[in-house]
């Protein structure tokens, strides 16, 4: 796999100092993502440090030079989603040093955590994590590993070096903090006076950094497709979105700096993939569309919005030009009061409409998606709405349908909310999945006992996270048996406590000063 690899070496670069970037997914995937592509570019422009990079399919030690992790000198993971928390423990099971952080000896690598999850939840990361950093990292993260290596130098031992990190903007030392519980409800912190009552949130001016992909393969999920990010944060305040929430607000990049991107894709890849929340919100979208397709690039975007879309009906003809197969987008409920209250807009005469258009431009086929177990209504609502799509474009075999459930994510106007059972969820499942294939509909779900779980984390607290390590073993910790002894033990029901654990409006996600959604 190496030797097929284009773009930057990290193998080429010397440096005192080894970071292990971890990647909780396989190579394919980790390729893939931009986010942890960009984390390896930043360590490995930072002049002391070197790279290597671990993937859950590629051994357990580095993919670079096969050097067990725990010779690193920070291992750090960028975590997207709750269930990625089974992969750190899983690394660390099998790394030879301890999996949780304060058993971890003075000689042993710190453990370094960040990405969406460490901004959604972060203690549910807390027992195994030495440092979490919170937010967007780009600018931070070089300063964390200089103050790292000023640790070193002043002789600080590990808890010493700790507190001398936990001084820095967004960076959550777990151990110096102490959460107390009483039943339902969460009661806030504990700490040791010289650490921030809360973690503020880190955002940065991203018209300072470029980031693009820098490794690519044809291994990857994408292929060879070079990605490229033009704006962070989305202009739609979805209620259910996690992503709305953590990147907020809406930031562009200047267009000179995208067609500078472009120009550095240019000499790996002809395949572009342009990613942001809201790409159709770039106040330069179609000069950035044109000078793609100008420079023989095929295009393809991360996610559309349809409320854009419909009211810019000119932008159709672009994405025809830019070679796109199939168009996805979200109108996540059948029903238009619950859309309008998510805050996805678009009436069913609008969305049949765009769709129709969409198709009769010459884009063959359109992906929908659904969240099902909705509190508001039941499938049979979302099965109306797609059958009406269907009699409008007079065809089924061009849409596709993915679902998943609605969990709640902390940070959003919804992580407050009681969800339905599990049996529920079932039912509904049941329903949805019977009703496409009566209409003949393709789809593909989310598996219901993932979600469960993953609802499960999302609320969770450091108390049920340590847990984790005893379960991992068992089917990737997907065993809801060994769910239920763990939480019998401490007083929790599995099959209620996920459904609405905290009562009275703090949650231990409240560690985290998030100003945006504030705001
Ligand atoms: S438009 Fe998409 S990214 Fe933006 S808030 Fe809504 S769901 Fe989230």
């Amino acid at each position: 796999m190496k030797n097929i690899e284009r773009g930057l070496s990290l193998n080429n670069k010397m440096g005192k100092y080894l970071f292990v970037g971890c990647f909780p997914g396989s190579y394919e995937m980790g390729m893939a993502n931009l986010g942890y592509q960009s984390v390896l570019k930043t360590v490995f422009d930072c002049p002391q440090w070197r790279v290597e990079r671990l993937f859950t399919d590629t051994g357990i030690r580095t993919f670079e030079k096969s050097t067990p992790v725990a010779e690193a000198d920070i291992v750090g993971l960028t975590l997207g989603f709750e269930i990625e928390i089974f992969s750190l423990v899983q690394l660390l099971l099998v790394s030879g040093f301890e999996v949780y952080a304060n058993e971890r000896e003075e000689n042993q690598p710190l453990v370094l955590v960040g990405g969406p999850l460490a901004s959604l939840n972060p203690e549910i990361i807390a027992p195994f994590a030495d440092v979490i950093f919170v937010g967007e990292s780009e600018e931070s993260l070089p300063d964390l590993l200089a103050a790292w290596e000023e640790a070193q130098d002043f002789g600080l031992n590990r808890q010493e070096t700790l507190l001398y990190l936990s001084r820095f903007p967004g960076v959550y030392v777990p151990r110096f903090y102490f959460p107390q519980v009483s039943g339902t409800f969460f009661k806030g912190f504990k700490k040791i006076d010289t650490v921030p009552e809360q973690i503020q949130q880190q955002r940065v001016d991203i018209s300072r950094f470029e980031v693009f992909s820098h490794i690519y393969t044809p291994q990857s999920y994408f292929k060879n497709m070079g990605l490229m990010e033009i704006n962070r944060g989305c202009s739609y305040r979805c209620r259910f979105c996690a992503g709305g929430a953590i990147y907020r607000p809406l930031r562009q990049r200047p267009i000179e700096m995208v067609l500078k991107m472009i120009n550095n894709l240019k000499k790996w890849t002809s395949h572009l993939g342009i990613i942001g929340s809201d790409v159709l919100s770039h106040p330069q979208w179609e000069d950035i569309i044109k000078y793609a397709i100008k420079n023989q690039f095929t295009v393809n975007f991360s996610s559309l919005s349809a409320i854009t879309l419909s009211r810019h009906r000119e932008y159709l003809p672009y994405l025809v030009k830019c070679g796109i197969k199939t168009l996805t987008l979200a109108p996540e409920s059948g029903e238009v009061k619950t859309r309008q209250y998510f805050g996805k807009g678009l009436d069913d005469e609008e969305w049949t409409d765009l769709i129709e258009n969409i198709i009769r431009l010459g884009i063959p086929k359109v992906k929908l998606y659904f969240m099902i177990g909705k509190t508001f209504h039941s499938a049979e609502k979302d099965l109306d709405f797609i059958h009406k799509l269907c009699r409008k474009i007079n065809s089924n075999h061009q849409l596709s349908i993915s679902y998943s459930f609605l969990v709640p994510k902390p940070h959003t106007n919804l992580e407050n909310m009681k969800t339905l059972s599990f049996l529920a969820w079932r039912k509904e499942r049941e329903l949805f999945e019977t009703g496409l294939k009566k209409m003949k509909i393709r789809f593909s779900g989310e598996s219901l006992r993932v979600a469960w779980i993953e609802l499960l984390l999302a609320r969770a607290d450091r108390f049920l996270a340590q847990e984790i390590p005893k379960l991992v073993g068992q089917k990737n910790g997907l065993v809801f048996n060994q769910w239920r002894t763990v939480m019998e033990k401490m007083g929790r029901d599995f099959d209620e406590w996920p459904r609405h654990p905290w009562e009275d409006g703090l949650f231990p996600w409240s560690i985290i000063d998030n100003e945006a959604r504030n705001q």
